[in-house]
């Protein structure tokens, strides 16, 4: 609807006032003087006809006429007035402008019947003989009480209407400049009224625009005045709630966002409610624009929409473990609780999403490797039992064999002593990394690296296996000594195990841009590319029966990473087989 402003709801009715009351005024004001006029006219027609009484009274007679008539002529002459004298029964015996013999009865005239009855009569009304409209007074004549007849007096009153016609523009230019004049002041006061209004609309705009900050100023009437202070102390308040709707709204957005646990709020009719950084990562998908989307039109999988359907269902808490068969595999622990406002009436669901892929995963290793330690301890264990059995079954008596027996046994206890030692090793390794016994230190690497190949020398030697090392003594880097050098025999080990006799391994350092690159190099029976990638593992080996028959245990190069981790490094590999295999430590620069 379209509404008026409200100078135009003032203004055009302040006008339609003024013009009511100047005409209601006016209208007032010619009449009040017209009934003056009349009854001044009344009044002096009548005074006039008793003034014509005391000089007619003896003469009220028809064969007195004449006498009469110079009377009447003079004095109606003198006053303007015309005078009618009439006998009792209405028959004219003179009138100062007409021929009364010519005039017919004037009985039935209203003034002469009203004069007969109260003592004085008036009409007003148009006179065919002097073609106007006349007011007319009549009173008896009376001589000693007998009624000689009636005098009437009689003017016009045309000239009063002409009066009041001429006196009419004069009104009217007056009225004009009064309803200018008013009409001025009425547009001012109308502004005066609409401006404070105006401005609080402006202001009020502004509120409704955001810009609460802005104040109404108090200026204009009082009602104004409390109109605006209330609406500045309205925004003021607002403005304190949506500042702490805001911080609260951050606090949990902090909250929510911070969270490692993925949070999805959804409303009963399955629609996006919230849902945090963790949970979109967790799901892989984007946040963009998926609030109050249909859930399964965001999150594609199956068991996770199963999930979310049971929790919005089940009036209790709800949890379960849900695997996504997507690459890679990913376990959730996924907690469901309701939603409720208020009123405690249920509005939809919580959950809660927990990526348990790494528990799991260590789950599984452990067993692996639980399972991986008892196969590798039942070999020799088995061997020994064996071999010990037979010995036992009478093999004991005889000299040569029991000897073979018993070396073949002591080698399967050397075999048990370096799992169990290497084993050792690796959670003395883990339990220092745990209770941060770990220290590192900025050191020269040539001399660990000479230590180990030193330790290694004997072993070298017994394959004729020349070991080169190659570092300049300014290389530094922060290691921890014994534990770098453990993982530089290790490597060391590996080199001479599987290198040719006559063979050659260098250990060579250099520093690069930001890395230190400690190489173990052999030119030996190298490894196949298929295997490469899995070498870290614990227990893994190429060639089992050869790692076995020259004792391996399988955990070596598990230990080299687990060390390079500690000093923040990486290892890789480069090999060819036939050709040999290079293992190199990436250390960050000191
Ligand atoms: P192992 O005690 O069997 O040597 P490691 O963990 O040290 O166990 O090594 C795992 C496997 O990696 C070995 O069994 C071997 O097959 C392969 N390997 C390690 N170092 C070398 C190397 N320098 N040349 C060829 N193969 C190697």
């Amino acid at each position: 609807m379209k509404t008026k402003r409200i100078f135009w709801q003032i203004f055009p009715n302040f006008l339609i006032l003024i013009f009511i009351i100047l005409s209601i005024t006016t209208w007032l004001f010619a009449n009040s003087l017209k009934n003056f006029y009349l009854d001044q006219t009344l009044l002096d027609l009548k005074n006039q006809a008793i003034l014509i009484e005391n000089q007619v009274a003896g003469k009220f007679s028809l064969d007195r006429a004449d006498q009469l008539k110079e009377l009447y002529n003079h004095l109606g002459i003198r006053t303007g007035t015309r005078i009618t004298l009439i006998l009792p029964n209405g028959k004219v015996i003179g009138d100062s402008m007409e021929d009364f013999k010519d005039m017919d009865n004037h009985a039935n005239r209203p003034e002469i019947k009203e004069a007969g009855i109260s003592g004085s009569g008036s009409s007003i009304r148009h006179s065919y003989t002097l073609h106007s409209r006349m007011m007319y007074v009549a009173i008896p004549v009376y001589e000693n009480t007998e009624l000689r007849g009636y005098i009437r007096t009689a003017k016009p009153i045309k000239s009063f209407n002409e009066t009041l016609m001429a006196a009419y523009p004069g009104i009217l230019i007056g009225s004009f400049l009064v309803a200018v004049f008013a009409a001025i002041i009425s547009l001012f006061l109308s502004r005066r009224i609409s401006l404070p209004i105006e401005n609080i609309k402006k202001s009020a705009e502004a509120f409704a625009h955001g810009h609460l900050d802005k104040k109404i100023s108090l200026t204009g009437p009082s009602e104004v005045v409390a109109l605006a202070d209330s609406l500045n102390l309205m925004a003021h308040r607002l403005q304190d709630r949506i500042d702490t709707i805001l911080s609260q709204h951050n606090e949990q957005e902090a909250v929510l966002s911070s969270m490692v646990e993925g949070v999805l709020a959804i409303d009963n009719e399955e629609r996006i409610l919230r849902i945090n950084h963790a949970a979109c990562k967790l799901l892989s998908i984007s946040a963009e624009g998926i609030k109050g989307r249909q859930i399964q039109e965001v999150i594609r999988k199956a068991d996770i929409l199963r999930f979310v359907r049971k929790a919005l269902q089940s009036p209790a808490p709800v949890e379960a473990e849900i695997l996504i068969h997507s690459l890679p595999e990913t376990y959730f622990q996924a907690h469901g609780t309701s939603l409720t406002n208020a009123a405690q009436e249920k509005i939809g669901a919580l959950i809660v999403l927990n990526d348990i892929t790494r528990l799991r995963r260590l789950e599984n290793v452990r067993r692996d490797f639980v399972a991986n330690v008892s196969h590798e301890l039942k070999t020799p264990i088995t061997a020994i039992k064996g071999f010990v059995e037979t010995l036992l079954d009478g093999a004991i008596e005889n000299p040569e064999e029991n000897r073979r027996f018993l070396t073949i046994v002591a080698k399967q206890i050397d075999r048990l002593t370096s799992i169990i030692q290497d084993l050792l090793q690796l959670s003395r390794i883990e339990q220092n990394e745990d209770k941060n016994g770990i220290q590192l230190k900025e050191q020269p690497l040539k001399e660990v690296l000479n230590a180990s190949i030193q330790s290694r020398l004997a072993l070298a030697d017994d394959s004729s296996i020349q070991i080169d090392l190659q570092c300049p003594p300014d290389i530094n880097a922060e290691i921890d000594g014994p534990l770098f050098e453990q993982a530089i025999t290790n490597l060391i080990d590996n080199a001479i195990k599987y290198s040719n006799e006559k063979g050659r391994i260098l250990v060579a350092a250099e520093a690069t841009g930001d890395e230190v690159l400690i190489t173990v190099q052999d030119w030996g029976i190298g490894i196949e590319q298929e295997h490469q990638s899995r070498l870290f593992e614990r227990f893994y080996r190429v060639d089992k029966a050869r790692s076995r028959k020259i004792g391996g245990t399988g955990l070596g190069l598990s230990i080299v990473k687990h060390i390079v981790n500690i000093h923040k490094g990486t290892v890789s590999l480069a090999s060819q087989p036939g050709k040999g295999s290079s293992f190199t430590i990436h250390l960050p620069h000191p």
